[in-house]
């Protein structure tokens, strides 16, 4: 039986387990099932910074030159930017269409502490690390992405013997971190089981059901973007059919729908690329780790079914003009969020803010967070996928043009 199946079932038996098991097992599987969740999310966690740092050396050292890793960075960047912008769109229109929240009158069913969200200028020199030990002991992603491109640009200028050794050393532990990952990924469905049984038993079906419209608006959404805009990107430029795109991506997508965590799903999402996709390790170990942590279509899908889900339930008519506005801030706030559980909750306050939405919406959506947050990271690594798929493709045609 392959993996994604495995995982699959072990996600549904989580559900009917938990179903069944519901509120009077909670502390028995809080104590004893989700620590080994905790377990499973860990062991990945341990393979960010290597994975990261030694596969993006490894991916820049091979591009040979800067010429060619500016061209990839500028449409790499590009396509995240357009895609995410889409993505703010489809939000509202999947909204606008099933109205969640109009006539709901609720209060706030938890407590969330706004944070400040970042400026851009806060998130450009947070981006360059003063001490990349510190960073990489942190695992922020960013500045290690940062310092492993100026160490591989400086190898390339080496060049010669002395650069040949490091960029054997260098992919040789990229070779190491992948085996390591694919020995986590062996026990990845019991992880998945253990990790999901404790957020079914806690949410059980009672508290999801108000909330339903907008779960069911996050699905509906995150589906179109994927079958639209992806499908379409793997299929016209990407050199894949959806069907072999989405079925190569599934292990990866499973991932993340469990853990809630582009980060956290990184090691296996450059694994299946690579492996089941064929994009080249130079194209992926840029395209991804850079993905996992600015490219957030499905969070940006959420932004815009939030702000109007809140908007409909304190009775705001939102304009074009704030509209323009969710667009403008949400593709700015989805790339300042953390690939992490529940980063782009925190990342709504801006967006809510930007536009005078009340920010104690926040609190209804913060009772469900963590079901959108599995279609959202679901969303927002495929997405990364799509993009590297398509810089693989394009690289491949220009390099043969050129010759
Ligand atoms: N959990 C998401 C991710 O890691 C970020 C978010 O909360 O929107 O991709």
């Amino acid at each position: 039986m392959n993996l994604s199946v495995k995982i699959f079932i072990a996600l549904v038996l989580s559900v009917i387990v938990g179903l069944l098991a519901g509120a009077p097992a909670v502390p028995f599987i809080k104590w004893w099932i989700a620590p080994i969740g905790t377990i499973f999310i860990n062991l990945i966690k341990m393979m960010i910074v290597p994975v990261v740092f030694t596969s993006l050396i490894v991916g820049v050292t091979s591009l040979g030159d800067t010429k060619k890793l500016g061209r990839i960075g500028i449409k790499t960047i590009g396509l995240y930017l357009v895609t995410t912008a889409i993505a703010i769109l489809i939000g509202f229109a999947v909204a606008g269409v099933i109205h969640p929240g109009l006539g709901l009158n609720m209060t706030a069913t938890s407590e969330v502490n706004v944070k400040q969200a970042p400026s851009i200028m806060q998130v450009l020199v947070a981006m360059v690390p003063a001490n990349p030990v510190a960073s990489m002991a942190k695992s922020d992603i960013l500045p290690t992405i940062v310092f492993a491109l100026f160490i591989g640009v400086g190898i390339i200028q080496v060049g010669g013997s002395r650069a040949k050794t490091l960029i054997g050393f260098f992919d040789a532990a990229a070779e190491v971190c992948y085996k390591v990952i694919g020995m986590i990924m062996a026990i990845s469905p019991i992880g998945v089981f253990c990790l999901l049984l404790p957020v079914v038993a806690e949410n059980g079906p009672s508290v999801l059901l108000p909330l339903l419209a907008v779960i069911a608006c996050m699905a509906v959404g995150c589906t179109i973007h994927a079958v639209g805009v992806y499908s379409t990107l793997a299929r016209i430029w990407g050199g894949h059919s959806p069907i072999a795109f989405f079925k190569g991506m599934s292990e990866a997508m499973l991932i993340a729908f469990s853990t809630c965590s582009s980060s956290g799903t990184l090691p296996v999402n450059l694994k299946n690329t690579q492996e089941k996709l064929g994009v080249s390790r130079e194209v992926a170990s840029f395209v991804l780790p850079l993905g996992a942590t600015v490219n957030m279509d499905g969070t940006a899908v959420y932004m815009g079914i939030c702000s109007l889900f809140i908007a409909n339930v304190f009775g705001i008519d939102l304009t074009v003009g704030q509209m323009g506005m969710i667009v403008l801030t949400g593709t700015l706030a989805s790339i300042g969020t953390a690939g992490v559980p529940g980063a782009g909750l925190i990342m709504l306050a801006m967006v809510l803010e930007s536009v005078g939405l009340p920010l104690e919406g926040l609190g209804l959506v913060a009772g469900i967070d963590r079901i959108l947050d599995m279609f959202r990271t679901c969303l927002n690594i495929t997405g990364d996928a799509a993009v590297a798929c398509v810089i693989n493709e394009t690289e491949k045609k220009y390099a043969a043009h050129a010759q």
